[in-house]
């Protein structure tokens, strides 16, 4: 099975269609950028994967099961990760703890009440690791609220890698990241594919999006215009038409 499969997956509110028959399987492995103009509908499919909206027509597939009808909590627990456009630290917390929370959620399931105290210190060396892995293990004590942005998107990305997903999804990891920490966060993210995950990463930098993605699909008003090599795709006449004039 692909990591994750999309099946005509529509979505229309009102009379606008938003999503309109999504095709598209992601092999396991795979970092997958995702492109196209401002409003195309990247963050809503990312969204109907994650669960927070339910399409109105088609299927989602994670490792073969289907989980269109399955709530966001669970999805987390079957291996999907995300991050999203704006931050989701708590400041007033310390680094460890805001990626211990989120080893303890995978670790302790979302509905365990009981937890024994073995539990936590597995969470608490499960966060120090995922701090190690981003390079951010000096600044576990620190409260999140004082850190730089571009070191608030790694303890994100720590944060993710704490929870052991398998199909992870980063909307514009670079949006709001000052040009000087671009490539700081780039290895990161290619560390987490290189750890066998499978990324699928909406970008607007080109730069970055085709250093990193072994595929990419293009989203045009709720449609996937074309998928393939970042050559192809990039070669694609009509990837080119839907850009003019449009902005990203
Ligand atoms: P992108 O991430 O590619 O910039 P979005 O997924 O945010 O695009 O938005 C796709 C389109 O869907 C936009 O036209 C947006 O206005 C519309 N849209 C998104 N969410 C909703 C909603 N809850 N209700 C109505 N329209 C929405
Ligand atoms: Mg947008
Ligand atoms: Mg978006």
């Amino acid at each position: 099975h692909p990591a994750l499969a999309l099946e005509g997956v529509g979505l229309r509110i009102g009379g606008a269609r938003i999503l309109d028959g999504v095709d598209l399987a992601v092999p396991s492995g795979e970092l997958l950028g995702v492109i196209g103009p401002n409003g195309a509908g990247k963050t809503t499919l990312f969204n109907v994967v994650s669960g927070l909206i339910a399409p109105t027509a088609g299927r989602v597939r994670l490792n073969g099961d289907d989980v269109t009808r399955m709530p966001v909590h669970r999805r987390a627990v079957a291996g999907l990760g995300r991050t999203f456009q704006t931050s989701s630290l708590f400041g007033a917390l310390t680094v460890l703890e805001n990626v211990r929370q989120a080893a303890q959620a995978r670790l302790g399931g979302a509905s365990s009440v009981l937890r024994r105290p073995r539990g936590a210190d597995a969470a608490t060396t499960r966060a120090r690791e995922a701090l190690e892995e981003v390079g951010l293990a000096h600044r576990a004590g620190q409260q999140a609220s004082g850190l730089a942005h571009g070191e608030k998107r790694k303890v994100e990305i720590a944060m993710l890698i704490a929870a052991e997903p398998s199909v992870i999804l980063l909307d514009e990891p670079m949006a709001g990241v000052g040009s000087g920490d671009v490539p700081a966060i780039t290895e990161v993210i290619r560390q987490l594919h290189r750890g066998g995950r499978t990324v699928l990463m909406v970008e607007h930098h080109m730069e970055v999006v085709l250093g990193l993605a072994t595929r990419v699909a293009v989203m045009h008003h709720g449609e996937l215009l074309a998928a393939g090599t970042p050559e192809d795709v990039m070669a694609n006449p009509t990837v080119q038409q839907a850009y003019l004039g449009e902005a990203v």
